[in-house]
């Protein structure tokens, strides 16, 4: 049977009011034992009757443990205690619940939160008791507790906040932290309720704004961005900005926003930046620089190592033609014999000069002098192996080092290279053609070094000359004699001065319309007490060539000088004495000095005395050959010009040139009778002479036709040994007095 059954029939049953009062009374409790909350019955502050939530809510399993217990037990104190009953007593007296939210106290002690409703069962008398309904709102009251400290946390976090934080709900601020509005430069306050566009730079910000946080927002993300925010002052500031939904799914409930000032940071960036800016400016810039730098020092090396390649080629090279120059061969001719040393092989080595070069030079000028040079040095390459060597030493000399070659193989280059030069070269307007002399010597047979070498086929070479040149010689014992006789000379012509091995011949000069001697020619003599008599012609080139002529040149003037004062002091007939200088001593600075100062020691004038200068003097400088001879003739020297004919005096020259008489080469008078070339050449000179105002003077003359066709033709003067060969000092005295007698 259940319980609502067992219920109804039971009140059918039960009729009689005592059992109708406990029947009520048991309902009464089980309403009791089943509502939610504590009630309690107190009467005469004991607790009548109370359910059992109520003894739970206090601590206790059984609603008899409370019976009649005191309720003053129910509080935390007496105190208490009274405060409620002066609190609750007035309202309920009135017929009203009396409602209020006390600490009350456990069994156990511990006090706890309860709602409390009371109502006194008969207002208007207390001792009938009171109706409480208790409610334990203890978890409730310290969830609220919690809550409240959590909110007052909150806000203390908030208010202290060194980020700014921001509510926002329909973009405008429901709370924010103090530090918002700072940051922002407002008073504490001064946002609430404002729009977000307050912050923004302008409208347009604040609308884009709006659309780049919607979708984030709506998802449950956080919005995270840098932002520039303005502050009350309109100034733009930076703003790290971190903002999320309070409910994603209802964007209407607001946002939370924390922002954080990193206008300090982004300046420091921008600053940053702005010096990583500069920083690269300046690395571009000195990128810049230094590849500049490295540009310039690159140029620098490359000029430095073209300027030792050129150094290394004018060190190595001759300019002119290109060819290797005396050093290199030098170094190639060392390299060369070793090998040849080695190899037992034969090398050749062949000097080669052109002859009469100078004549080029000095009639069409050194350009085309120097073209010829050059084309001659592309021949002479293109004539001989690749291993041979074709160098340049100066002026038109050559030397080429043939390795591997023997006397055979050398005559057939030498042959070549004669061949080579005959085809004529085409210059400018001019066509021309020179001719070589070659000679040649051998290793291991006429030396083992260059020096040695080069010496013999240069000796070789001269040799070639000498037998009519345009030809090849080789170095032979016949050339080491010569050469081994012009290295004894030149030794023994060291001492001849000293000891007084010298003396002079006078060979008369006679006016040949007077036929009386007008002036003499003094020639030298070397009279060696071994060797013997020595030839000028023999030792003067050995006396140039070794700087000698100058010492004794000096003496020849100054001993000519002496003589000529010395018959004069004697009375003889007045004269002029004819000294012969040589190209090297007319090229010394001091001469014209010299010979002043031998005319004054002497006593003689000046115009006694005549200088024999050869064509060859102008040959190199012509301008500076002039000048020296003024300056002799304003000191009242006569000039005149030897052995005229055989140099290559230009006529234009000749006219500048302040000399008084030319001497005709005796090679045109020795076959003036028979050859009809040398009669025209000498009448020639003479009316030429004749013409510029000059004297003439024939050497050589040993006989009568000769002489009868000078007179024929004019010449002036005559010299030779139809007259008187050169005599020495007494006998020509004598020759003087007996002519004049
Ligand atoms: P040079 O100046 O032309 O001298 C004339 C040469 O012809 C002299 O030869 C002379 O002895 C020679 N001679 C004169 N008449 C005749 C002749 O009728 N027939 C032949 N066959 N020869 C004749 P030497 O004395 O042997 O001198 C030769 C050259 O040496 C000179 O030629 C001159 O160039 C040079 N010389 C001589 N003495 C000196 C000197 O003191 N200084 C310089 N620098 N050179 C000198
Ligand atoms: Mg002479
Ligand atoms: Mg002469």
């Amino acid at each position: 049977m259940t319980a609502s059954v067992a219920h109804i029939a039971t009140q059918a049953r039960l009729r009689d009011p005592v059992e109708q009062l406990q029947l009520a009374l048991r309902e009464q409790q089980v309403i009791l034992d089943t509502a939610g909350v504590g009630i309690v019955f107190i009467k005469q502050r004991l607790v009548i009757r109370c359910n059992l939530r109520f003894a739970q809510i206090f601590g206790h399993t059984d609603t008899a443990d409370l019976l009649n217990s005191p309720n003053v037990s129910l509080y935390p104190d007496q105190t208490a205690f009274h405060a409620l009953g002066e609190a609750a007593y007035p309202v309920m007296a009135q017929g009203l619940a009396y409602k209020s939210e006390v600490r009350m106290k456990r069994r156990d002690g511990p006090l706890f939160w309860a709602h409390l409703t009371g109502k006194l069962v008969n207002p208007a008398n207390t001792d009938e008791g009171s109706i409480w309904i208790i409610d334990d709102i203890d978890e409730q009251k310290s969830a609220q507790a919690q809550l409240q400290a959590l909110l007052t946390e909150q806000s203390l976090i908030l208010d202290n906040a060194l980020v700014s934080i921001l509510f926002l709900r329909d973009r405008k601020v429901t709370r924010c932290t103090p530090s918002f509005e700072l940051m922002l430069g407002y008073a504490v306050g001064e946002l609430h309720g404002a729009s977000s566009r307050t912050w923004y730079m302008s409208e347009q910000d604040w609308v884009e704004a709006s659309e780049r946080c919607y979708a984030p927002l709506a998802q449950g993300r956080t919005f995270n961005e840098e932002m520039v925010l303005r502050r009350k002052d309109g100034s733009p500031m930076f703003c790290h900005v971190q903002a999320k939904a309070i409910d994603s799914q209802d964007l209407s409930q607001g946002s939370i926003w924390i922002g954080l000032d990193i206008t300090a940071r982004k300046l420091a960036e921008q600053e940053l930046q702005q010096a990583h800016l500069h920083l690269e400016q300046l690395v571009e810039q000195r990128t810049q620089e230094l590849s500049q730098t490295v540009l310039a020092l690159e140029k620098e090396a490359q000029e430095k190592k073209a300027a030792q390649a050129h150094i290394q080629q004018l060190a190595h090279f001759d300019p002119l033609t290109g060819l290797p120059n005396r050093v290199l061969l030098q170094d190639r001719c060392q390299h060369t014999l070793s090998m040849a040393r080695r190899k037992q092989q034969a090398v050749a080595l062949m000097f080669l000069d052109l002859d009469h070069f100078k004549n080029i030079n000095d009639s069409l000028g050194h350009r085309v002098g120097d073209q010829v040079l050059v084309e001659l040095a592309a021949r002479l390459t293109s004539a001989v192996r690749e291993q041979d060597t074709v160098s340049r030493l100066g002026g038109d000399e050559f030397i080429l080092l043939l390795p591997d070659t023997d006397a055979y193989g050398a005559s057939q280059v030498a042959d070549k290279i004669l061949q080579a030069a005959l085809l004529p070269f085409q210059l400018e307007q001019h066509e021309l053609t020179v001719t070589p002399s070659i000679g040649i010597a051998l290793y291991p047979r006429d030396g083992a070094d260059l020096d040695t070498l080069s010496k013999c086929a240069d000796a070789a070479m001269y040799r070639a000359k000498e037998d009519g040149r345009n030809s090849y010689r080789f170095f032979t014992h016949d050339i080491q004699a010569q050469t081994d006789r012009t290295l004894l000379l030149g030794n023994a012509l060291r001492r001849a001065l000293e000891r007084q091995q010298l003396s002079l011949h006078y060979q008369p000069q006679i006016a040949l319309a007077s036929g009386r001697p007008v002036g003499a020619e003094a020639l030298l003599r070397w009279h060696h007490p071994d060797l013997g008599a020595i030839s000028p012609a023999e030792f003067i080139p050995i006396a140039e060539s070794s700087g000698l002529i100058l010492p004794i040149g000096e003496w020849v003037i100054r001993t000519a000088c002496a003589q000529l004062a010395q018959w004069i002091e004697q009375g003889l007939a007045p004269i002029t004495i004819s000294v012969n200088v040589s190209s090297v001593q007319f090229r010394h600075a001091n001469l014209p000095q010299l010979v002043s100062d031998i005319l004054e020691d002497a006593g003689l004038p000046p115009a006694l005395l005549e200088l024999e200068l050869t064509e060859g003097v102008a040959m190199d400088n012509p301008h500076k050959a002039i000048a020296v001879m003024d300056d002799l003739h304003r000191r009242g020297v006569k000039l005149s010009i030897d052995d005229f004919g055989t140099g290559y005096s230009s006529l234009s020259y000749l006219k500048r040139f302040p000399v008084y008489k030319l001497k005709i080469d005796q090679s045109f008078v020795r076959d003036i009778e028979q050859d009809p070339d040398d009669k025209a050449i000498v009448g020639a000179i003479i009316s030429m002479a004749n013409s510029l105002g000059l004297k003439t003077i024939a050497e050589g003359v040993e006989t009568e036709g000769q002489l009868a066709f000078l007179r024929a033709r004019g010449c002036t003067e005559t010299q030779g040994y139809y007259f008187s060969k050169p005599l020495p000092t007494q006998a020509f005295e004598d020759y003087v007095r007996k002519s004049a007698a």
